[in-house]
């Protein structure tokens, strides 16, 4: 079983700001052809960043973590210079009383909750080597459940086909963003995430129930497609304490075709 700091080398420090706006802004990882159909391009709609109080510490350190950063504008900002959209997205940090994010289609609405935020960035606290490493696994942590989330709004406002589990493909397009990226610090570190939160977890105890895959299939899925994307810059993954020789044959296979379906649905909404 993988070790969850096994894969924290050579991830170097990176503000959160920067990430964000490297992942969506200047590097679109969707190419638009030019016959492509805009269904959508007149439409209109942006992202908007808001925050919401917080009155617990818990809350109040996410809203930390997020508002003097504007780390929320900044993430909107690099959506919106690639997507057109049908409607105003809402994209919100708020008190929930739980450690969680989630996407409303009602409300056309991601909400970031500070717990989940604040959460990501402690609970490694006495995990990780160093202050670095810690807030590496919050940045992770914060950019990986924004694509997520990002990947159930567009499945909403495109009215896109979605096979199989929409959590999974919401991991998919989280994966896809994430190895566009020239640092593979938020994936490499969304592995870890997932691991150590499934080392966290009562085995007997697991949700079968869940609409998500397991945390250690999760980890195991964004290692198989992040490896995929460049199995020779991440040959070392693959071993007995890391990815099966059985599943990563397969996984170059995987990340291109999850890369291609999400292109293809992305494409008639991607901005010239
Ligand atoms: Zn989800």
């Amino acid at each position: 079983m993988m070790k969850w700091n096994q894969l924290t080398m050579g991830a170097g420090a990176l503000l959160l700001t920067t990430m964000l706006s490297a992942c969506g802004g200047t590097e679109q990882p969707v190419a638009a052809k030019e016959e492509a159909p805009k269904a959508t391009q007149a439409a209109g709609g942006k992202f908007v960043a808001e925050y919401g109080e917080a009155d617990t510490d818990l809350a109040a350190e996410g809203l930390r973590l997020l508002k003097p950063g504007k780390v929320l504008e900044g993430f909107a900002a690099s959506l919106n210079g690639m997507l057109v959209l049908p409607y105003d997205v809402t994209l919100a940090g708020e008190q929930c009383g739980e450690v969680n994010a989630y996407y409303s289609p009602d409300e056309k609405k991601i909400t970031m909750c500070y717990e989940l935020v604040a959460d990501g960035f402690s609970r490694y606290r006495d995990k990780a080597g160093t202050e670095e490493e810690n807030d590496e696994h919050g940045q992770a942590n914060l950019v990986d459940t924004l694509y997520h989330e990002l990947g159930h709004a567009v499945i909403d406002l495109y009215d896109l086909p979605a096979l199989g589990k929409e959590d999974d493909a919401a991991d998919q397009l989280s994966a896809f963003m994430m190895s566009q990226n020239d640092d593979d610090s938020a994936s490499v570190q969304t592995i870890n995430y997932y691991f150590s939160s499934a080392g966290d977890q009562d085995r007997a105890a697991l949700p079968f129930y869940d609409e998500h895959s397991m945390d250690e299939q999760r980890a195991f899925n964004y290692m198989c497609w992040i490896y995929g994307s460049d199995p020779k810059a991440y040959a070392d993954w693959v071993g007995e304490d890391g990815l099966p020789e059985g599943r990563a044959a397969k996984c170059p296979a995987e990340y291109e075709k999850l890369a291609n379906s999400w292109t293809k649905l992305l494409e008639p909404h991607i901005k010239d």
